[in-house]
């Protein structure tokens, strides 16, 4: 996924209905989300801002979605960024481009008349990764000590507020300072939908799709036990496909069923060394 630091436009209009299942996750989201929405109360009663929160769950499951949702949600602008990006060889790259994201951030909330922001990292384990182990390298530790000082660095009063939202599927090989309070002080799990879960997600990926009356989603959400909410879409738009290819019309049973086969089998040759 490549970074999409800048505004946005279309990013912004994903909400929290084009997301299947992940309840849980979208009401402790929303109620966090509220803090945001009433800063003015917050403030009067000097309750600190909330600054992070930190989505952790398997790839697939709709995180991302669910950062653009948030953006949505606080009518803030949205950024995204790959804890990867920030990877760099020399002391100190890594730090200017933290710098550089949040006041970019505040910059295109200011230019399209936000009061937020929200910064989406993805794979925050790369960026926030425990300081001195493995890589005791210096570049990482300052990279890391940077995020810490753009977040403390915020307040209530802030022209332009800033909410980060990380992803990780790794939330063990987080820095413990990362989660210190006033930090990322949100841990929302999104976890692998189930059965429920599976059908809404289906329903969304295929509400533009021409179904044959035969369809029954509920026996596709049954069959599809362990995919992700991408490989949800993914099922849907192998479907389509393989309708196209019989000159059908409608996607019927039978191309879902082939889809999802050819799902699975892609998971598993992802799998298979490369030899
Ligand atoms: P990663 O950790 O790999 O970045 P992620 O959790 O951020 O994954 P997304 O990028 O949000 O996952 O999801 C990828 C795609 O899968 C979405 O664009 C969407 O098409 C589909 N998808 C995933 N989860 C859901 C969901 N809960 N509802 C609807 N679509 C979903």
């Amino acid at each position: 996924k490549s970074s999409s630091v800048g505004e946005g436009r279309k990013d912004s209009s994903i909400s929290f209905n084009d997301i299947g299942g992940q309840e849980i996750a979208k009401n402790e989201l929303r109620e966090a989300l509220e803090f945001i929405k009433s800063n003015d109360k917050l403030k009067a009663l000097g309750i600190r801002p909330l600054k992070g929160i930190l989505l952790n769950g398997p790839p697939g499951t709709g995180k991302t979605l669910l950062a653009k949702a948030a953006a949505q949600y606080t009518n803030s602008v949205f950024l995204s960024a790959s804890g990867s990006e920030f990877v760099e060889m020399y002391v100190g790259v890594g730090a200017k481009r933290v710098r550089q994201l949040f006041t970019q951030a505040k910059q295109a909330a200011k230019r399209m008349n936000k009061h937020s922001a929200v910064i989406f990292i993805d794979e925050i384990e790369v960026l926030g990764g425990k300081r001195g182990q493995n890589h005791s390298h210096q570049e990482h530790d300052q990279t890391l000590n940077e995020l810490l000082v753009q977040m403390d660095g915020m307040t209530s009063d802030d022209e332009v507020k800033v909410l980060v939202i990380g992803a990780t599927n790794r939330s063990d090989m987080l820095d413990s300072a990362l989660l210190r309070p006033g930090r990322f002080d949100r841990i929302v799990k999104v976890d692998l939908p189930d059965k429920k879960g599976r059908a809404h997600i289906l329903k969304l990926h295929t509400r533009n799709k021409p179904l044959s009356a035969e369809v029954e989603i509920e026996a596709i959400a049954r069959d599809t036990f362990g995919f992700s909410g991408a490989q949800l879409e993914s099922v849907a738009n192998e479907a389509a496909i393989l309708a196209m290819r019989d000159e059908s019309k409608e996607i019927s049973p039978v191309h879902f069923k082939n889809a999802i086969e050819k799902v699975m089998m892609g998971e598993k040759l992802d799998r298979l060394p490369s030899a």
